[in-house]
C-alpha cells in the first residue's frame, strides 16, 4: 500500500549518470520467486527511447512485479535490469504511477503536494522547494489539466482526476520512464480518454511509457508494442503479431472470447477481470 505522502527513496538528489549508448530499459534472464513460487520466468527484452509498451496478461500474470523490478522496488531473484546501464535503484528518472487502489486516498494532502512530492528526490533532504520546483508542479499540473484543482484534497477527486495528479508527480520528477499499473481500470471512457491525450502530449518529450492494463483492444490500438505475459513473456511486438488465437489461448488459457475475422483474430473481451477495481 503506497500512502500518497511516501516518498520512495530519498538517497540521491542527482541520481547517476546516463550511459546513453545502453537501451532506456534492458531486463536480462529475469526471474521473479515468491517463497519458492515464480511470478516471472527468464524474462529479457529491451526498449527503446519514447516507445509505448501495453502489458497485459490474466490477474497474477506478474505484470505488477514485472513493474516493481523495473522500479528497483523489487529485487530480481535471478538476472538483472539496467536502466542505461545502471540498476534502477541508482535512478530518478523512473516514475511508478500506482495503482488506484494500493495508494491511501485518505491521507490529508492536497494536489500541488502530491505532485511536489515528484520533485521531493531533486530536493534532497535539506533544501526545501523553490520557485523553480513550483514551476515544475505548475507546468505539469497544467499539462494534464489540473491546475485549477491544485489546493483540492487528493481524496476529494474522481479516479481520472486522480490518474492525472499522478501522472503530473511523474512529470514534476522529470521522469524519463514511467510505469503506469493499470491506470484505466475502473475509469469511464471520457477519462480514459483523457489520460490518452495526455500521453499523446508526452510524446514529445520523449518520454518513454509502459502501461499494464486488462484492456486488450485498447492495447492494440494506442501502443507501439504489446507485451504478452503470463509469467514469462509470450509475445512481445505488434497487435498483429502478439494477437494470435494460439498465443492469446495460451495467456489467457480460453478465458477470452475471440472472433477469427479476415484481417486476424478480433478479442471481445477480457472477462477473466471485467468490472471496476475494490475501492479504498
Ligand atoms: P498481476 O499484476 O499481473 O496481476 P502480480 O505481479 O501482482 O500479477 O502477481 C504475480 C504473482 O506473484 C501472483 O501469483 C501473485 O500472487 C504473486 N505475488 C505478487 N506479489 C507478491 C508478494 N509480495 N508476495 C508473494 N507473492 C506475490
Ligand atoms: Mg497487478
Amino acid at each position: 500500500m503506497e500512502m500518497v505522502h511516501h516518498v520512495s527513496s530519498l538517497r540521491s538528489t542527482t541520481g547517476v549518470g546516463h550511459d546513453i549508448n545502453q537501451p532506456i530499459l534492458e531486463l536480462k534472464e529475469v526471474s521473479v520467486r515468491f517463497h519458492n513460487a515464480p511470478a516471472l520466468n527468464d524474462v529479457s527484452f529491451q526498449l527503446h527511447k519514447g516507445e509505448r509498451v501495453a502489458v497485459i496478461g490474466p490477474n497474477g500474470a506478474g505484470k505488477s512485479t514485472l513493474f516493481n523490478v523495473i522500479s528497483g522496488v523489487l529485487s530480481p531473484t535471478l538476472g538483472n535490469v539496467n536502466i542505461y546501464g545502471h540498476r534502477p535503484g541508482e535512478h530518478i528518472c523512473i516514475a511508478y504511477v500506482p495503482q488506484r487502489s494500493h495508494v491511501d486516498w485518505k491521507f490529508p494532502v492536497n494536489v500541488a503536494d502530491v505532485v511536489m512530492m515528484g520533485r521531493a528526490r531533486k530536493l534532497g533532504l535539506f533544501r526545501w522547494p523553490r520557485r523553480q520546483d513550483w514551476d515544475y508542479v505548475n507546468d505539469s499540473l497544467e499539462l494534464v489539466g489540473m491546475a485549477h484543482l491544485a489546493k483540492r484534497q487528493i481524496g476529494e477527486l474522481s479516479g481520472g482526476q486522480q490518474q492525472r495528479v499522478f501522472i503530473a508527480r511523474a512529470l514534476a520528477q522529470e521522469a524519463e520512464l514511467m510505469l503506469m499499473d493499470e491506470p484505466l481500470t475502473g475509469l469511464d471512457v471520457k477519462s480514459q480518454e483523457e489520460i490518452f491525450s495526455i500521453l499523446e502530449k508526452l510524446r514529445q518529450r520523449a518520454v518513454t511509457i509502459m502501461v499494464a492494463t486488462h484492456d486488450l483492444n485498447l492495447a492494440a490500438e494506442r501502443f507501439d508494442r504489446l507485451m504478452l505475459l503470463n509469467g514469462h513473456i509470450l509475445g512481445f511486438g505488434k497487435a498483429k503479431e502478439v494477437f494470435t488465437a494460439d498465443l492469446l489461448n495460451q495467456a489467457y488459457s480460453g478465458q477470452l472470447r475471440l472472433i477469427e475475422t479476415a484481417n486476424g483474430t478480433m478479442v471481445l473481451s477480457d472477462t477473466c477481470c471485467g468490472g471496476g477495481e475494490p475501492h479504498g
